[in-house]
């Protein structure tokens, strides 16, 4: 019999695109919230960290690390607030071939599926409802759960524990995303590694950290599963 699977998916560039509607929300918050506007929150690199994470970069030099944190909560609760407004279903687009994988690995006995993104918990809800995904993710480890991406793979394993009732470790931990962080951040738990070159992450720049599988895309439903199951 095969092993039980714990498949911990990340959001953006893996699943979906959500368009520029978070990139938006963040600007228009912090621009809100702190009075913070720079031309760089255009180019600033989101991929693979968490929304306080993103924050925190993108504004504490500017305001000063007291200030970053005193009003952290109140621009992530703005943000999100202008991400349901401007979040439209039609912005969402699926990846090529990952509601079918998501439906078919949900559907195999033995495995367990759930998120591991750096959104805020309400936020990745808003990007996989108009996929109708949220069904599929019963658990998940959010930037809501913590602003340190690294931290987030061992509090998805324990959210497991608590829903599915059975441990999972080591290889039997599969953490499937689309950027360097998403390879990295499982590492110190020894957990298996799928990389698919379908965000802003190029497959070379992906390979160099050394996933256990690369993938061009989830287009060959057939093939990503077996990646992802071993
Ligand atoms: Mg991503």
């Amino acid at each position: 019999m095969m092993a039980e699977k714990l498949v911990l998916f990340d959001i953006d560039g893996t699943l979906l695109s959500a368009g520029r509607a978070a990139r938006e929300s963040v600007l228009a918050a912090l621009s809100e919230v702190y009075g913070w506007k720079h031309a760089n929150g255009n180019s600033h690199d989101f991929s693979g960290k968490t929304d306080p994470q993103i924050v925190r970069e993108l504004v504490e030099k500017d305001v000063g690390r007291g200030r970053c944190e005193e009003l952290l909560e109140l621009a992530l609760e703005r943000y999100l607030e202008e991400f349901s407004r401007r979040l439209t279903p039609e912005a969402v687009v699926a990846k090529p071939g990952a509601v079918e994988l998501v439906g078919a690995l949900a559907e195999t006995p033995g495995v367990s599926l759930g998120l591991l993104t750096g959104n805020l918990e309400r936020g990745a809800r808003m990007k996989l409802q108009p996929l109708s995904l949220n069904p599929r993710f019963p658990f998940g480890a959010f930037g809501s759960d913590s602003e340190d991406r690294y931290l987030l793979p061992a509090i998805a394993v324990e959210r497991a524990r608590a829903h599915c009732g059975r441990e999972f470790a080591g290889k039997d931990v599969v953490v499937v995303g689309d950027s360097i962080h998403d390879v990295l951040c499982g590492r110190s738990l020894g957990v298996r590694s799928v990389a698919v070159a379908t965000g802003p992450t190029t497959a070379d720049r992906l390979a160099e950290q050394g996933p256990d599988v690369l993938l061009a895309s989830f287009a060959e439903v057939g093939a990503a599963m077996e990646a992802i199951l071993g």
